[in-house]
């Protein structure tokens, strides 16, 4: 049996229960067997896959906090930090009610090779809660996150670990989250970021996720004359999504679907930025209310963006949003390419039959890096004690997404696999990591 069978093997028979971390290791162990294959003795010798699919560490804690009744709650806090070859950990913290350490496992996993591939000096580190936010007050929401840090803080550091936004967590949360670091600790540091930027944010990390999701593909569909003219459907109404539809119209194209977890949006003009900003950043409502303002919008209750005709697919909700049926219907519509603005948002067998159809498809560790990119560029902000333009921090960001490209283009190459991004990321993210544990010496 191949040493990446072996370790698939190995973490499904050790973590029976954590199904989305075994589909992580699955799709990352089933491109990675011909950089392996070249070496395979010394990573053999130096248990180096077995390392690579163990976290350094979990910490694990109670989140006690308050709601406005003053009734107490309580919720579990993880924070998976799982390789730091490269650099500290980095990652962003989740609060949603599905959280479980298998979902924080798979995160930080993927976030390894997200991180190597962005060029930039960052390890791999995912973390949050199965808090809820949503129907919360601020000052339960406070509640929560300075209790969540009355923990956290022991743990992380600008130069141990640097947690970020996820889903769930946007601005607001990272405020409430800074205040108590800095209160408990008395350092001022940039020990988080997405922070505002009142106290050392970073001018585009906003937007990072989307826009970075959005320079990718314009590169990958080059061959296809760009993304000029091309109609693109999003899903969800986050942080990802709506930069995603933001540059896409700056980009020449006409995203025309959103969704939130209730129902999606179909607008034949487009979809209104402006209006989409208000009712989620700023209302915080549903979708609903989107499309009572605008009259040739309908709503649709349900899943359902992936049965629009388009050119460019852009999942950005969660993972396993897109399977296999949603593929097909993709690609008896016309699509042309699907790059991943979520973290695993495609099921593999999606991805597969993606792949057997000519689709360009790229895998959310290359086309969401921006954000971590972005995120690592307010930590070098904040270690200097300056703040850069937005032009010169979108340039730097523009600039690594091409990069990755080029990156994950060329090692598909190398491998013989022209156009497969998946093996191409995977390796092009792994061999970077490898080469620093094997220069580091066995712990
Ligand atoms: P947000 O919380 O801002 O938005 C998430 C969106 O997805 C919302 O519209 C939400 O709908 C929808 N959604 C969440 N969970 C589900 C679900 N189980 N079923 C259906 N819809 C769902 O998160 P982000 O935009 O920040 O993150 C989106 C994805 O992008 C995640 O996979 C995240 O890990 C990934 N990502 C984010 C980065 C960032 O910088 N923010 C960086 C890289 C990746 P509703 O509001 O109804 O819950």
């Amino acid at each position: 049996m191949s040493y990446t069978q072996e370790i698939l093997e190995r973490v499904s028979t050790m973590y029976p229960n954590e199904t989305l971390f075994i589909q992580a290791v699955r799709e990352v162990m089933e491109t990675l067997e011909p950089a392996i294959s070249r070496k395979e003795d010394l990573y053999r010798r130096e248990a180096l896959l077995e390392r690579l699919t163990t976290p350094d560490r979990i910490i694990q804690f109670r989140v006690t906090w308050l709601d406005d009744n003053g009734n107490a709650h309580v919720n579990n806090g993880y924070r998976v930090q799982f390789n730091n070859a490269i650099g500290p950990y980095k990652g962003g913290l989740r609060l949603h009610p599905s959280v479980n350490l298998g979902t924080l496992k798979f995160l930080g996993f993927e976030q390894i090779f997200k991180n190597s591939l962005t060029g930039l000096p960052i390890g791999g580190g995912k973390g949050g809660s199965d808090f809820d936010p949503k129907g919360k007050s601020d000052r339960e929401v406070m509640s929560f996150c300075q209790n969540f840090m009355r923990e956290l803080y022991r743990h992380i550091g600008a130069d141990i670990d640097v947690p970020a936004g996820d889903i769930g967590t946007g601005a607001r949360e990272i405020g409430y989250l800074f205040g108590e670091y800095k209160r408990l600790t008395g350092l001022y540091e940039g020990v988080l970021t997405g922070k505002g930027l009142s106290y050392g944010g970073s001018l585009v990390r906003t937007q990072a996720t989307g826009y970075g999701l959005l320079y990718l593909t314009d590169c990958m569909m080059k061959n296809l004359g760009g993304l000029d003219g091309k109609t693109a459907v999003v899903s969800g109404a986050g942080n990802v999504a709506i930069y995603a539809i933001e540059k896409a119209w700056q980009l020449g194209a006409k995203p025309v679907t959103c969704s939130d977890s209730t129902g999606w949006i179909y607008d034949p003009d487009g979809i209104d930025v402006a209006l989409l900003k208000d009712v989620k950043e700023v209302r915080r409502e549903r979708l609903t209310a989107y499309a009572a303002e605008r009259p040739n919008a309908v709503y649709h209750e349900g899943k359902g963006v992936w049965s629009t005709p388009c050119d460019v697919a852009l999942p950005c909700a969660t993972q396993n949003e897109l399977n296999l049926d949603d593929a097909k219907l993709l690609v008896a519509n016309g699509c042309r390419a699907v790059a991943e603005g979520a973290n695993m948002p495609t099921t593999i067998e999606a991805t597969q039959y993606f792949q057997q159809n000519g689709i360009l498809f790229c895998p959310g560790k290359a086309s969401n890096a921006g954000g971590v990119a972005t995120s690592a560029l307010e930590m070098s902000q904040n270690s200097e004690r300056l703040s850069w333009t937005f032009d010169e921090v979108d340039a730097k960001l523009k600039s690594i997404m091409e990069n990755i490209y080029a990156n994950i283009s060329a090692t598909s190459e190398e491998y013989g696999h022209p156009g497969n991004f998946v093996m191409g990321a995977n390796i092009a993210g792994f061999e970077k990591v490898a080469a620093a544990m094997l220069a580091q010496g066995v712990y």
